[in-house]
Formats: C-alpha cells, sequence, structure tokens
C-alpha cells in the first residue's frame, strides 16, 4: 500500500463501523443533512446493487476483475472483504478532500478501519451498536433489501464484527434514532473544538488576540 502523505492536512477523518442493519448508512446520511464542511467516501463495491441504489451514490459498483485491477494500481486507501464481496475506498478521493479542509467519513468495516488506523493514526474512529440482537435482525428484515439467505450471513457474522468495538474511540448505542443521532453529532462537535482544529480555523483570531 502507498503511503500517505497527509499529516499536513487540514480535514479531520472518521471512520464509522457497525454491524450491518445497526443503522450507519441511516446515521451518517441524517448528520450530513445536519451539518456542512462533511464529505461522505463512495467505496467501491463487487456487490450487487440493491433496488433503489445508485451506482455513484451509495457505491461505485464495479466487476470483480475491475476492482482486482484498482488493486494493482494501488488505488485503495483500504480494501477487505466482507460477506463474499470486496469493498474499497479510493485513495486519490480521501487525499484530496482531506487536503481541500473537509472533513471525511468512511463507512468501512473493521479490517478496512485496522488499515486506515495503522496509515492515519490521527483518524477518529466510531463503531454504532444495536441494542440487542432482535433489533438488529428485525431492521435487517425490514429494510427489505436483501434475500433471507443474506441477512441470515449478517447475523451469524454481527458477533464477530461487533467484538471489534474494542478497538474504536467512540461507541454510539443506536437505540432511539434521535439519540443516537444526537450522540453522532456531539463527536464531531467535540472535534471541532479540539485545539489544534481551532487553532487552524481561528488563525486570524488568535493572531489578534495575542498580538
Ligand atoms: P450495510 O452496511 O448493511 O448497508 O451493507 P453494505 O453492503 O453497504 O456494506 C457491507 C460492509 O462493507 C459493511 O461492513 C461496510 O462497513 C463495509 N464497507 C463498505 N464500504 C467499504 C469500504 O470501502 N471499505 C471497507 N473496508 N469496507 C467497506
Ligand atoms: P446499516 O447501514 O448499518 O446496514 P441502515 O442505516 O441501512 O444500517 O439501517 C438498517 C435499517 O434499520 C433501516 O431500515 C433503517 O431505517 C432502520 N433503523 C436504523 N436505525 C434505527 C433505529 N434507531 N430504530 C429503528 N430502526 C432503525
Ligand atoms: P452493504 O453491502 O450492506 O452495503 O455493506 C456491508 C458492509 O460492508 C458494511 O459493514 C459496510 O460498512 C462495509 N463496507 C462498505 N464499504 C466498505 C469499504 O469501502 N471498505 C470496507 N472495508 N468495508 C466497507
Amino acid at each position: 500500500m502507498t503511503e500517505l502523505h497527509v499529516s499536513a492536512a487540514p480535514g479531520t477523518l472518521y471512520i464509522v463501523s457497525a454491524p450491518s442493519g445497526a443503522g450507519k448508512t441511516s446515521l451518517v446520511k441524517a448528520l450530513l443533512d445536519s451539518t456542512e464542511q462533511i464529505r461522505v467516501s463512495v467505496s467501491h463495491t463487487t456487490r450487487a446493487m440493491r433496488p433503489g441504489e445508485v451506482d455513484g451514490v451509495n457505491y461505485h459498483f464495479v466487476a470483480r476483475e475491475d476492482f482486482l485491477a484498482m488493486l494493482e494500481e494501488d488505488a485503495f486507501l483500504e480494501h477487505a472483504e466482507v460477506f463474499g464481496n470486496l469493498y474499497g475506498t479510493s485513495q486519490r478521493w480521501v487525499e484530496q478532500t482531506l487536503a481541500a479542509g473537509l472533513d471525511l467519513i468512511l463507512e468501512i468495516d473493521w479490517q478496512g478501519a485496522q488499515q486506515v488506523r495503522r496509515l492515519m493514526p490521527q483518524a477518529q474512529s466510531i463503531f454504532i451498536l444495536p441494542p440487542t440482537q432482535e433489533a438488529l435482525r428485525h431492521r435487517l428484515n425490514n429494510r427489505g433489501q436483501d434475500s433471507e439467505a443474506i441477512i441470515e450471513q449478517r447475523m451469524r457474522e454481527a458477533v464477530s464484527e461487533m467484538s471489534h468495538y474494542v478497538e474504536y474511540d467512540y461507541v454510539v448505542i443506536n437505540d432511539q434514532f434521535s439519540h443516537a443521532l444526537e450522540d453522532l453529532k456531539a463527536i464531531f462537535r467535540a472535534r471541532q473544538l479540539h485545539q489544534h482544529v481551532q487553532q487552524r480555523r481561528h488563525a486570524g483570531l488568535l493572531e489578534g488576540l495575542l498580538r
């Protein structure tokens, strides 16, 4: 994997992970609707498109051979096989977005999160958990976009995925959606108030104060 040169990048990188069905996509979407200056990375995947999904919006949907060719060309910051499909994050897009001073969210699994943390230890990571296993199954069923076999596979893998929550900086329990959204917003808000971030954002103000 190519080394990244983003230490001087002004944007903050966030990693959001969750077992399938915990509400990661809905929460991130609601967060983006209420905040500017944050972008979400559109991953490449070999998974089949779900009804309602749009190529280039939810994912860049690609054939396995095209994904493997991109891998050869070092196009991915991270990649992983999840539920038998390949997923990857575009390295160039991440670099460009952070360099433009924008915060960026990666909705990736725990394997990808481990790779990103190694490359960019300053990344802030958040794990979203459902309140119970039953609620998780309910949400996967209600979403109504995956076959019964796929839901069973996702439930089987949920416990081992959830055991990785200990590797993350923050944990949000998505029981009541509005509460979970407030928790998520609080994490982003706190980060934006961090001394190093404020120093960059308010350089002029600080210069005036400390003259
Ligand atoms: P959903 O999370 O149930 O809506 O299902 P998805 O098909 O959207 O995602 C499947 C898994 O792949 C999840 O664990 C995602 O976090 C993960 N995933 C999605 N995009 C990426 C990516 O670019 N890189 C990595 N490593 N994982 C990804
Ligand atoms: P993920 O991206 O983690 O797989 P989604 O955001 O697609 O999860 O959410 C899975 C399903 O659960 C969706 O149908 C969504 O509307 C629903 N959902 C999300 N959060 C909650 C919640 N707090 N209570 C009830 N249903 C929820
Ligand atoms: P789904 O296929 O249901 O959209 O996503 C399944 C899982 O793949 C989710 O846990 C999601 O976070 C993960 N995933 C999606 N995109 C990526 C990616 O680019 N990289 C990694 N590592 N995982 C991803």
